[in-house]
């Protein structure tokens, strides 16, 4: 009787809950997360079934199946979504509103930073049936709620392979990665933005936009003073802290290319704060290079069930602003990301000295801001009660009144720290004119998938002959230590040659949407590039010739689209 009597008592409190989520009359699919009442974290199973009733209750979603993870023997192969938004319904992308700019979601690629994909799942939630919709008036948009399954059961950063998927979109070993670029390159999206949590924060959301100085400034500009400053300004009035999200590091060090560095030997040293990595193999840089305006948002976390849904409410705060602006602007990031794309492929189809992409760049101070004003939490020995809303001495009495709730965890107060080493800038300290194209031998089969699962187009020669190439002779070179890393040194020499190409030898034009990642990933001394990772075996021996040419000049020879087709 009594269990009865409870399961009852369960049916009333889920039937209240349900009817709570009203819009417009029409009651909303409640969340996976909010259906659990913030108790668990949501699995693949419970996405699956989230959208197919989402589907069947949307008229402007479409969902589809854009990738399978692997299976292992704790965890089997799940399928990765995709939803689309949008007031026709497309279904494809030749089905989308181009008129208007399309924004795509990613989350989870780290599957112990659960908010993302409940925050996620929130906005679509809200797109498709809640108070978001009339923002499809002015926007497409794109969800990959969970690109990491495996890693959000388990509850850890990494994937069913054990590899860092934020830093694996060049070598895109995890499926979820290929997933991402696969979806990319078949839409086009003018705006990305990559949802990830990062440790326990003062600033409750933090949004970066692109760091590596190939994309166009206008992008980087426009991200960091427009959207960025209105959603500063939107969570403000919701009471939501927000800054940029910066990144914290010993002065001097850059541990972000994903190697497997050791515990820091050097001992303690003084701390620098910069913007995230402009490494490409990262999720944002990687979909910038593009031209795309790319974004990363970091909402503050604790890691733990108890926060989740404060966290998520952050993330979803912070989402839901970046969207409204983006829509706000919508005119002018679709006519901005278009004008970009269309000049840089103008100036690939027609290589000059003066045009450039840049290999190397650094984090650099400016002397008009030498330093950095920010908050942050600091641990307090005895837990913080309250805040006094009275002038009180020792010895009087305090009361219930005279006490205001204190904002913060009851563990932290929030004191100024001013950033000595700030590094508000990158500057290019390697760059080479781009080539019109370059030649890679036939056998290497293994880079040209990379790059073709990249969404770059590849030719491949129809005929033997002579090409005029330039190669690189190198003259020094000391390699990494360890994989992802660009060698410590390697010195080049370029020289032009008359060079045998055979019949089945690989052409990769420059011009094409992907001609400042094409360089930064073929060219010998690029930090971005494929020497970098060991699986590719490219590092040269001093004396030796690296194996990929530039063409600077046309090849001179026919060519034809290598595998056009899609998978
Ligand atoms: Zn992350």
């Amino acid at each position: 009787m009594k269990t009865k009597n409870a399961n009852i008592l369960i049916f009333i409190i889920l039937g209240l809950g349900w009817g709570l989520s009203l819009f417009g009359g029409q009651s909303l699919l409640p969340t996976p997360a909010e259906e659990a009442s913030y108790r668990q974290y949501t699995q693949n199973e419970a996405i699956a079934a989230f959208l197919s009733r989402l589907d069947a209750l949307s008229p402007g979603l479409s969902v589809q199946v854009v990738g399978r993870t692997l299976p292992t023997d704790e965890y089997a192969a799940r399928d990765i979504f995709l939803a689309i938004l949008s007031q026709n319904a497309a279904a494809s992308p030749e089905a989308l509103d181009r008129a208007k700019p399309t924004v795509l979601f990613t989350a989870a690629q780290h599957g112990n930073e659960q908010s993302a994909k409940e925050a996620v799942l929130w906005i679509l939630r809200d797109l498709a049936q809640g108070d978001l919709r009339p923002l499809l008036e002015k926007v497409n948009v794109l969800v990959m709620p969970q690109t990491n399954p495996y890693g959000n059961f388990m509850n850890i950063r990494a994937n069913e392979l054990g590899l860092d998927m934020n830093r694996d979109h060049i070598k895109l070993e995890a499926e979820g990665v290929r997933a991402i670029h696969r979806v990319f390159r078949a839409w086009m999206p003018e705006v990305t933005i990559d949802v990830h949590e990062k440790g326990d924060d003062y600033y409750r959301v933090s949004i970066g936009c692109v760091s590596n100085v190939n994309v166009g400034w206008d992008l980087q500009d426009f991200s960091r003073k427009v959207i960025l400053a209105e959603v500063e300004k939107s969570l403000k009035k919701k009471n939501f802290t927000f800054h940029e999200y910066l990144v914290t590091e010993d002065l001097g060090v850059d541990t972000s290319s994903g190697a497997a560095y050791g515990r820091g030997e050097a001992g303690p040293r003084e701390e620098m704060k910069r913007y995230s990595t402009t490494d490409i193999n990262d999720g944002r840089n990687s979909l910038g290079i593009f031209e795309t305006l790319s974004f990363i948002q970091e909402g503050a976390s604790r890691h733990d069930l108890e926060t989740l849904r404060d966290r998520t409410r952050w993330q979803y705060n912070g989402l839901r602003a970046f969207l409204e602006s983006v829509a706000g602007h919508a005119a002018e990031v679709l006519k901005m990301v278009k004008d970009d794309r269309a000049r840089l492929l103008e100036r690939a189809a027609a290589p000059a000295e003066n045009d450039v992409v840049h290999l190397r760049m650094k984090f650099a101070r400016d002397p008009a801001q030498p330093e950095l004003l920010l908050k942050r939490f600091e641990m307090v020995a005895s837990p913080i009660r309250g805040v006094l809303k009275v002038d009180k001495k020792a010895g009087e009495t305090l009361s219930a009144g005279d006490i205001a709730p204190y904002p913060e965890p009851p563990t932290v107060k929030v004191v100024d720290e001013v950033v000595k080493h700030w590094f508000p800038g990158v500057e290019p300290t390697l760059s080479v004119a781009r080539p019109r194209g370059y030649i890679i031998r036939g056998d290497r089969l293994d880079i040209v998938e990379t790059l073709l699962a990249l969404g770059v187009e590849v030719g491949t020669f129809d005929k033997s002959g002579l090409v005029d190439a330039e190669l690189y002779e190198v003259k020094d070179i000391v390699p990494a230590k360890l994989d992802y890393l660009a060698p410590e040194k390697i010195e080049v020499a370029k020289k032009a040659l008359p060079t045998a190409v055979q019949k089945g030898d690989f052409y990769v034009a420059c011009a094409q949407p992907a001609a400042n990642l094409v360089p930064c990933l073929l060219e010998p001394q690029s930090e971005f590039g494929l020497i970098r990772y060991w699986m590719f075996k490219l590092v040269p021996e001093a004396g030796g010739v690296f194996p990929i040419f530039r063409v600077a000049g046309s090849p001179a020879l026919p060519i034809t689209p290598y595998k056009r087709w899609k998978s």
